[in-house]
C-alpha cells in the first residue's frame, strides 16, 4: 500500500505496515492493536482511510471517545493530509463530522452517538481509544460495528487502544486474536526477538546509595535475552526496518489467557496485535530514558500507580491487580490449610506476603471442557472469592 503524501513515512512506525495491509485481506474481519503511547497506530488506521477513495472505495466510520476529539481527527489530521485531487473531486461536505467525496463517505463520530452505527453501512470502522468508548443500553461500539458489518463480505473492524485494566474491552479482543508480536532480529545473533523490559541493562550508575539518572539516559543498553549480546540504541531502527523483522502469531503454550486463567483459542478471521515504547524511535522513549522511567517507578519510588502507569503507557500491557503467579508449593499448602504466610511474585516481578487470613485454599476446578485449564479460587482478605491465574501448577493434577 503506498503511503499518503507528504509526512507519512512507514519507517518510523514499520509495525503498522501489516496492519495497514489487513484491507487487501479477505480473511481478516477484525484488527486490534493493543499499544503504549508512542507508536503510530491510529495515524496507520488513518492512512488506510486517506488511501481508500482510490483504492479501496466503501463508507467509513471512524469512532473515538468523544465528538471533540473525532472533530480534531478530521481537522488536523485528515484534511491537512488527504489528497488534494480526492478532496477537489466533489467535497459535497467538509464539516468536521463528515467528508462527502464522489466514491464514499467517511463519518467522524464521538463513541456516545448510536446514530452513526445505524446510518449506511460501512467497509471500515475504526474504533480508536476504544478502551474509554462510552457504552449505551450494555452494548459496545465493539458489538455495534460487528453487527453492522455482518452483511458487509468484506468489511473490517479496526480497534485500538492503549490497555487499561486486564480484561478490559481491548485486552479482550486482544486476547481473541492471533497475539501477534513484532519480532526483530538480533544485530549480535541474528535470531528474532521481541522486546521486553527486563532486558534494559546499565551498569555502574549505583553508587554511594544513589542512581546517576543522566547516565542511565545515555548508558542503557539493551542485552539479547538469547545470546546475551549488547545491542545499541542506535541500532534500534535497522532492526525494526530489517526485512527479517515479522509479526509473528503468539504461540499456544505462551497465549495470554483471559482473567479467569481460561485458555482462549484464536477466533478466525481476528489478528490481534502488540506493540510496546521498547519499539519507538521517539526520542522521549528511548532505551534510557524507559530505563529510568522504569527505575524511577519500581526501585527508586516505588508506588502502585507509578507502576501502573509504566506498564499501560509504555508497555503496552494491562494492568492485573489481583492476579499472582502461585508455585504448586504454595497451593498445596493453602490448600491443607498449613500456611501462615505465603510469599507470592506479582505480575511487575517483585513478591509479596499475604498474611494467614487465608482459609485453606478452596480449590474449584473450572475444567470449562479443557482439563489444562484449572482455575484456582483464593479467599483474599475480605472473604471474598478471587480468581487466580495459576500456570505454575498446571502439571500438579493433585492440587
Ligand atoms: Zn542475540
Amino acid at each position: 500500500m503506498s503511503a499518503t503524501p507528504k509526512q507519512y513515512d512507514v519507517s518510523n512506525t514499520p509495525w503498522t505496515k501489516e496492519w495497514q495491509e489487513l484491507p487487501l485481506r479477505s480473511d481478516v474481519r477484525v484488527g486490534a492493536y493493543m499499544k503504549s503511547s508512542r507508536t503510530g497506530v491510529t495515524e496507520g488506521a488513518l492512512n488506510i482511510l486517506r488511501w481508500m477513495p482510490e483504492n479501496w472505495p466503501g463508507n467509513a466510520l471512524y469512532s473515538i471517545t468523544s465528538d471533540k476529539k473525532a472533530r480534531e481527527i478530521v481537522d488536523r489530521r485528515m484534511l491537512t493530509t488527504m489528497s488534494a485531487g480526492v478532496l477537489s473531486a466533489d467535497p459535497k461536505d467538509t464539516g468536521l463530522s463528515r467528508i462527502s467525496l464522489d466514491s464514499m463517505d467517511m463519518v467522524f463520530s464521538g463513541s456516545g452517538s448510536a446514530d452513526p452505527f445505524q446510518e449506511i453501512w460501512y467497509r471500515l470502522i475504526i474504533l480508536d481509544e476504544i478502551e474509554n468508548h462510552v457504552k449505551n443500553q450494555e452494548t459496545t461500539t465493539y458489538k455495534r460495528a460487528r453487527s453492522r458489518q455482518t452483511d458487509v463480505p468484506d468489511g473490517l473492524v479496526l480497534a485500538i487502544a492503549k490497555p487499561e485494566l486486564a480484561g478490559g474491552i481491548i485486552d479482550e479482543i486482544f486476547i481473541s486474536g492471533t497475539q501477534k508480536k513484532f519480532l526483530i532480529p538480533c544485530p549480535r545473533c541474528e535470531r528474532l526477538i521481541e522486546l521486553r523490559t527486563d532486558h534494559l541493562v546499565v551498569e555502574g550508575c549505583y553508587e554511594g546509595g544513589e542512581w546517576d539518572l543522566a547516565r542511565v539516559v545515555t548508558e542503557t543498553y539493551y542485552q539479547c535475552q538469547l545470546c546475551h549480546g549488547r545491542i545499541e540504541e542506535k541500532e534500534k531502527r535497522s532492526m525494526v526496518n530489517s526485512d527479517l523483522a515479522r509479526q509473528v502469531p503468539t504461540p499456544p503454550s505462551e497465549r495470554r489467557r483471559s482473567p479467569s486463567g481460561k485458555y482462549v483459542p484464536p477466533e478466525p478471521g481476528v489478528e490481534s496485535y502488540h506493540i510496546s515504547d521498547l519499539y519507538s524511535l521517539h526520542e522521549r522513549v528511548s532505551w534510557g530514558e524507559l530505563k529510568q522511567m522504569h527505575l524511577l517507578a519500581h526501585v527508586i519510588n516505588p508506588t502502585q500507580e507509578a507502576k501502573k502507569y509504566f506498564r499501560i503507557n509504555h508497555e503496552g500491557w494491562p494492568w492485573e491487580d489481583e492476579v499472582y503467579s502461585v508455585t504448586a508449593e504454595s497451593v498445596k499448602a493453602l490448600k491443607a490449610g498449613r500456611v501462615e504466610d505465603v510469599k507470592v511474585s506479582n505480575a511487575d516481578g517483585t513478591e509479596t506476603i499475604i498474611k494467614t487470613t487465608l482459609a485453606p485454599l478452596c480449590l474449584l476446578t473450572d475444567h470449562n471442557g479443557d482439563p489444562r485449564n484449572p482455575v484456582f479460587y483464593m479467599p483474599i482478605r475480605t472473604g471474598s472469592l478471587r480468581p487466580i491465574a495459576v500456570q505454575a501448577c498446571l502439571d500438579h493434577h493433585d492440587c
